[in-house]
């Protein structure tokens, strides 16, 4: 599906399709590059906020939540119906943006890289942590992402900036010492064994909580 993808993009950068197009100067380098990397990270936060709010995309999702140790392991933890959700987005996005080639291979590098980086079981010093999480999602942010409870489950979205979650009031920072991975609805820790099930995964009243 990337290949799709990445054919799509160089087909929006030919034909000047999407919306960065009605943009003045949308082959500048400003809009072309900064302003379309800003754009697909708030499309990815609303990718997230979906893949929580939706029920049946929270029962794909829940396995990469259900993980009660997180580390950079925790990354590629995702259940297949997932792989396909998010690459069905993504194909949405560079079609709604008119994302290029070159920008959907530099988003998705840095995303791959603040994803690995969110996941890492290192924890960032107090003082810094907070620098860094006015602008981006550190591993110390995502860690509250990954708290077993409400509500903290349901914050901090953001994939590499931590604005959008700052701006829609889904912020949130957690201590080390009150963080306990996994999902409270799934500590028997077996989900990840299973690859059907994902229809008959109840308790899903817990997301309307927040
Ligand atoms: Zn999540």
């Amino acid at each position: 599906m990337m290949t799709v993808c990445l054919w799509l993009a160089a087909w929006t950068a030919k034909s000047s399709w999407g919306l960065v197009y009605l943009l003045p100067h949308a082959r500048g380098p400003l809009v072309k590059y900064l302003l379309m990397f800003i754009a697909l990270d708030f499309l990815d936060y609303l990718y997230h906020v979906a893949m929580h709010f939706v029920p049946i995309f929270w029962r794909f999702h829940l396995v990469h939540h259900s993980d009660l140790v997180v580390d950079v392991s925790t990354t590629v933890r995702e259940h297949p119906g997932e792989t396909v959700l998010r690459n069905v987005f993504l194909i949405c996005w560079v079609l709604l943006c008119g994302a290029s080639t070159e920008i959907l291979i530099m988003r998705q590098t840095a995303e791959t890289v603040a994803n690995l980086l969110a996941h890492t079981s290192l924890r960032l010093p107090a003082r810094l942590a907070r620098v860094l999480g006015w602008l981006f999602i550190t591993p110390n942010l995502h860690h509250a992402h990954h708290h077993f409870q409400m509500p903290s489950t349901n914050r901090n979205f953001g994939d590499v900036f931590s604005i959008w979650d700052r701006l829609f009031g889904t912020f949130i920072e957690l201590p080390r010492d009150e963080t306990i991975f996994g999902l409270d609805t799934h500590m028997e820790g077996t989900i990840d064994a299973r690859l059907l099930d994902f229809v008959s995964r109840g308790r899903l009243s817990r997301l309307w909580l927040a």
